[in-house]
């Protein structure tokens, strides 16, 4: 057993662990970073750096840092429909977030946020796999190994940033087995010249709900990917890996024309469920750990760094007041709710209606319907991008009167929606069609459609009864 009694212990190092560890060391907390991996080290990721995430690096005091390694700022990204232009929007105006994103991949990145919490007095011991914790006396034991080693590290509390598989979520009671499963491939390319916005993505029903992506440098340099939910109640079509090299040879098939691949494709499935308890006595579970990272678009690093900072803000008022109940540690659990819960809650709610394979062709119909739209309109445009991309608050999507104030006056936009393309039947009967081609596929699967359905309900009325419950507060203040 380590003799110290360190104020906390932060499992996993990845943007979560690092975030919370940089700041609590940067308030004078004794902290001790445990990863089973040493840095630098790879990770499956897009490597997009949204701009949320550098408003973070930025309160992290690493934003300058990063940027000096990336190479150019993003400002636009091309969006695709079943195979077709949809739209080519960017982030809205500086405010709150700058308006920009950048890449950069997560050997560098993870590394220059852990770094950042050292050089602030946090103590790293990299090589040491996590396996479980105990309460004691004042205390919280952390179980680890490392090679054929074991050892018991000690602190008075315990932050787990250890990704979609936690062991420290799994300490206090969290199953990470059911509910919908994110599959996830990804491949890097060099040589790549493409034209039109650096960002691409790619929205089919091979894919959905989730999307193709290619994100390229100045260099030419490309991460290529595929992310998806799907849900063990309805059958997956095909395996992914087969679906990422249709994705490749289709619609990256002339973008990547001349491009070599570099490095070997990686990715896999992992559980993507909300766990019943981000925090416990001693306890709290940042990024991955807690499922924070957004349901639209899958962006979970500036998610991560969010949730480490509220953990550490908790922690330090734990460790003032020398109380590390539950009761003193939800905290964090408020900090991260009224800052981002509703937001979570509501791009939640999409995704459990998209992944019902039934509603495929119709969520698609209606996506690239709000895509004419918002060709012709540019502050809708502005709306649904920042929407998407999380940098407006994704509650705006349901709240009656913003997407009222959003959408445009203008007859012309409207036109432009109902207008046919040649050989393209009338908006009304493809609807149609659509629906009942997913009464038909529902009716084949009533089970599985039954419970989906008892889901939606669930989750729109727990949204419903948090909008009404922040209406009265508002009404009261
Ligand atoms: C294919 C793909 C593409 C993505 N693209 C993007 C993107 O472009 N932009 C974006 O914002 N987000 C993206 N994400 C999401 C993003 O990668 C995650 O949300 C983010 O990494 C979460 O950070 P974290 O610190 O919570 O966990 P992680 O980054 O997963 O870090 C967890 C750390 O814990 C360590 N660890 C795990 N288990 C143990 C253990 N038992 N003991 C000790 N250490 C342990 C690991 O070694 C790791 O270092 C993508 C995800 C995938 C799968």
């Amino acid at each position: 057993m380590s003799g110290a009694l360190y104020d906390v212990i932060v499992v996993g190092a990845g943007p979560g662990g690092a975030a919370a560890a940089g700041f609590l060391a940067g308030r004078g907390i004794d902290v001790l970073v445990l990863d089973k991996s040493d840095f630098p080290r790879e990770k499956v990721c897009g490597d997009g750096l949204t701009p949320q995430a550098i408003a973070w690096m930025d309160r992290l005091g690493v934003a300058e840092e990063v940027l000096a390694e990336t190479r150019g700022c993003i400002k636009t990204c091309d969006l695709y429909i079943n195979g077709r232009r949809a739209l080519s929007a960017g982030f809205p105006p500086p405010g709150r977030y700058p308006d920009f994103a950048v890449l950069l991949d997560r050997r560098r990145f993870d590394h220059i946020l852990l770094r950042n919490a050292v050089r602030k007095g946090a103590k790293f011991r990299p090589g040491w796999v996590v396996r479980g914790l105990e309460l004691a006396e004042g205390a919280v034991s952390v179980f680890a190994r490392s090679g054929g080693k074991s050892e018991q590290f000690r602190g008075k509390i315990v932050i787990g940033a250890d990704g979609v598989s936690s062991a420290v979520s799994r300490a206090i009671g969290n199953r990470l087995k059911s509910g919908v499963m994110a599959v996830s491939v990804r491949g890097y390319f060099t040589g790549v010249k493409c034209e039109g916005a650096p960002i691409k993505v790619y929205f089919d029903r091979s894919y959905f709900p989730g999307y193709g992506w290619l994100f390229v440098d100045e260099t030419g340099f490309a991460n290529v990917g595929l992310g998806y939910a799907i849900d063990p109640a309805f059958a997956l079509p095909e395996a992914p890996r087969l679906t990422f090299r249709r994705f490749l040879g289709r619609e990256l098939a002339e973008v990547l024309r001349g491009a070599e691949p570099c490095g070997a494709i990686s990715g896999g499935s992992s559980a993507f469920f909300r766990p019943e308890r981000i925090f416990d006595a001693r306890v709290m579970l940042v990024g991955d750990a807690a499922n924070q990272s957004d349901p639209l678009n899958g962006g979970g690093i500036h998610k991560a760094m969010e949730s480490g900072c509220y953990a550490a803000r908790a922690a330090e008022a734990a460790l003032e007041a020398g109380d590390f109940s539950a009761e003193s540690l939800a905290l964090y659990q408020s900090l991260w709710e009224n800052e981002s819960g509703q937001d979570w809650q509501t791009a939640e709610l999409f995704l459990t209606i998209a992944k019902n394979p039934a509603l495929r062709d119709f969520c698609l119909l209606m996506l690239e319907r709000i895509g004419r739209l918002t060709n012709e309109d540019a502050s809708f445009r502005a709306f649904a991008a920042g929407v998407f991309s999380g940098v407006l608050a994704q509650r705006l999507a349901v709240s009656p009167a913003a997407v009222l104030r959003a959408f445009p006056k203008n007859v012309e936009a409207w036109r432009a929606v109902l207008r046919r393309r040649e050989g393209e039947p009338g908006l009304a009967r493809m609807a149609a069609s659509s629906l009942a081609g997913a009464g038909r596929a529902a009716l084949g699967a009533p089970l599985a459609n039954l419970g989906w359905a008892s889901e939606v309900a669930s989750k729109a009325l727990r949204l419903a009864e948090r909008e009404v419950a922040m209406l009265a507060a508002s009404g009261r203040a």
